[in-house]
């Protein structure tokens, strides 16, 4: 059977907009391949996410994937010697030109560092306070309510499923795994539906002997084709301004490529959304849950098996 494939770019940094926007734009438009570019809209405090050195299985992430090669020193220091730029107000030219170029634009969060870190214990009040921040500056870039908001790490629970459905998206991705579905977080049924990620980021391949560089767009082809052969539907993949859209970008050209040679149909996450909601009665209630996966420290939203 032929692959589907939708793509989901997730911008964390003031520099990963700056520059890995603009060339991952340039890339896609290069093969004709739509997107979704979930934007990091607020404070750049990258560099808080340096007390993360202090979880377990920090460090050997970092010696994987060398996170000050892909972020760089600068980028490492902002919200901590260096003050936060505000990416929203630093790089709206960016982001309205992705828009018009056609891509999909959304919500990735408002202050990044803040939702990885801390929704999980977050009040109600303290998470609505974060999403409607995103949203306000959303639509002060934009002139339009955002339509969909992807999550930070994978970072979702009953409070931030609850500030989704106020601010009716049309969709969300913020699950790892399957396919899309209504989320049951404590007991309570959302009405956005999910689309998760179907497929391994690069970062949690990058680094390991299992997956040379040589061998990452064959292993992505050889998923694709066996969920496609299974009849497993649209796959998703999640990428980075900052990895994707810089320091391997070269590596995500060849996937494009690859991509381009065998014929991967590529579709926009809100159309796929469409597509499902046109049938919206056949769409699973799951659960939600936090659990590991291969590859990443901590724990991420995936449906319960
Ligand atoms: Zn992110």
């Amino acid at each position: 059977m032929s692959i589907r494939l939708a793509l989901k770019v997730d911008v964390d940094t003031d520099r990963g907009t700056r520059v890995g926007v603009p060339n991952l734009a340039a890339d896609l438009q290069a093969v004709g391949a739509p997107a979704a570019f979930l934007f990091s809209l607020g404070p750049d405090q990258t560099g808080r996410a340096i007390t993360r050195v202090l979880r377990p299985g920090f460090f050997q992430k970092i010696s994987r994937t060398s996170v000050v090669q892909i972020y760089g020193v600068r980028t490492l220091l902002n919200g901590t010697l260096l003050p936060a730029p505000h990416i929203g107000r630093r790089n709206a030219g960016v982001m309205r030109a992705v828009r018009d170029a056609g891509f999909e634009v959304g919500i990735h969060c408002y202050n990044h560092y803040r939702w990885q870190d801390y929704v999980q214990t977050m009040p109600l009040a303290g998470v609505r306070e974060e999403f409607e921040a995103a949203r306000a500056e959303f639509l002060r870039v934009f002139g339009t309510e955002a339509r969909t908001a992807g999550a930070p790490g994978w970072q979702s629970n009953a409070r931030s499923r609850e500030v989704y459905d106020e601010a009716e998206l049309l969709y969300a991705s913020d699950a790892r795994g399957g396919a899309p579905f209504f989320p049951r977080v404590e007991g309570k049924v959302f009405k956005t539906l999910e689309i998760p990620s179907t497929l391994p980021t690069f970062d949690e391949l990058m680094g390991r002997p299992e997956y040379p560089d040589d061998q990452i767009v064959a292993h992505y082809l050889k998923l694709m084709q066996a969920a496609a052969d299974a009849g497993g539907g649209t796959q998703v993949f999640t990428l980075h301004a900052e990895i994707e859209g810089m320091g391997r970008r070269g590596l995500f050209q060849q996937l494009l490529a690859a991509c381009e040679k065998v014929g991967v149909e590529f579709v926009r996450l809100d159309e796929y959304a469409r597509e499902l909601l046109a049938n919206r009665a056949v769409i699973p209630v799951r659960d939600q849950v936090l659990a590991e996966i291969d590859g990443r420290s901590g724990v991420v939203a995936v449906q319960a098996a």
